[in-house]
């Protein structure tokens, strides 16, 4: 049987699943990160093996955690401080004394659901995070595409607008500065919108007839579309889930794909573009898919 652990900044959280993929249990707890890496990776190993007890057998372990994986198993950009940097593979693997995988958080949730969820059947998945970041993940005929440098779906940071806002990743316009919660509402801002509006509000204000709110939806829609469509003319996948919390808004499935087909190669757009089925379990879930059944 395989486990899962999706490694949060807030919580940890582990699911068992049994050979036909199907969840057997699942639990939850907090990460303490304020006690520094040492406690996080304990947490990690606590959880697994109150998993292990549960269901009394050994299992395979896959991982999901935020941020950049580096090919030697390494993490940077994490939310959980306390992990930038640390050899985070080799030091679970000498905890837990037998080889763990471990994927970005946005590659576990593509594997997710091409395997179970909505781009189930379909040989490409593009699976795309829209959250507080932009991230995405390749998966091909049921595997993961990890790519030379691991970065391979990462296209939160292509160039979308050379002139656009500074990016953390030093680099101005990435897509993730427009198309992330955060660059949404920061982009309503600048249109002259109010501060602090969630991307549901900001919707809501367009749907009551606000004009600043209106415009600012529809920047956001054909800039999705742009970005979209440059990944689809070089992957051409057969189905594209979105996920993260901006992917709620129903705008993306109604009026984004018109949007994506004025900058296709095609004369019209095939590719379905889908609402993820797994919700908040694709991590867990899709890390304890790094291992096959
Ligand atoms: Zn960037």
């Amino acid at each position: 049987m395989r486990i899962g652990i999706d490694l949060g900044g807030s919580k940890t959280e582990g699911v068992v699943l049994d050979t036909r993929g199907d969840q057997l249990l699942r639990l939850r707890r907090p990460t303490p990160q304020h006690l520094g890496y040492q406690a996080v990776l304990e947490n990690v190993a606590t959880l697994v093996y109150a998993l292990e007890q549960d269901i009394d057998s050994r299992c395979t372990i896959g991982i999901a955690t935020p941020g950049t994986l580096n090919p030697d198993g390494s993490v940077k950009n994490s939310n959980t401080i306390c992990l930038n940097g640390q050899p985070l593979q080799r030091d679970l693997e000498t905890l837990l004394m037998r080889p763990v995988r471990l994927e970005n958080d946005a590659n576990c949730f593509a594997l997710a659901e091409a395997i179970g969820g909505a781009g189930r059947g379909a040989h490409t998945v593009f699976g795309v995070i829209m959250g507080t970041g932009v991230g995405g993940g390749i998966v091909v005929g049921g595997q993961l595409l990890p790519g030379l440098a691991h970065i391979a779906g990462e296209w939160g940071h292509n160039c979308l607008e050379p002139d656009g806002p500074r990016c953390y990743c030093g680099r101005n316009g990435c897509v993730e500065t427009f198309l992330s919660g955060p660059g949404f509402a920061a982009d309503y801002q600048r249109l002259g919108g109010s501060t602090g509006l969630t991307p549901p509000a900001i919707v809501q204000r367009a749907q009551q007839g606000d004009g600043i709110a209106r415009a600012a939806l529809e920047r956001l829609l054909e800039r999705f579309g742009r970005a979209l469509a440059s990944v689809i003319n070089i992957l051409d996948p057969h189905a594209v889930v979105l996920g993260g919390g901006l992917s709620n808004l129903e705008a993306l499935y109604s009026e984004g794909p018109e949007h994506i087909a004025q900058h296709v190669f095609d004369t019209n757009l095939k590719t379905p573009i889908l609402r993820n089925l797994n919700g908040d379990s694709a991590g867990v879930h899709g890390a304890a898919q790094l291992w096959p059944t």
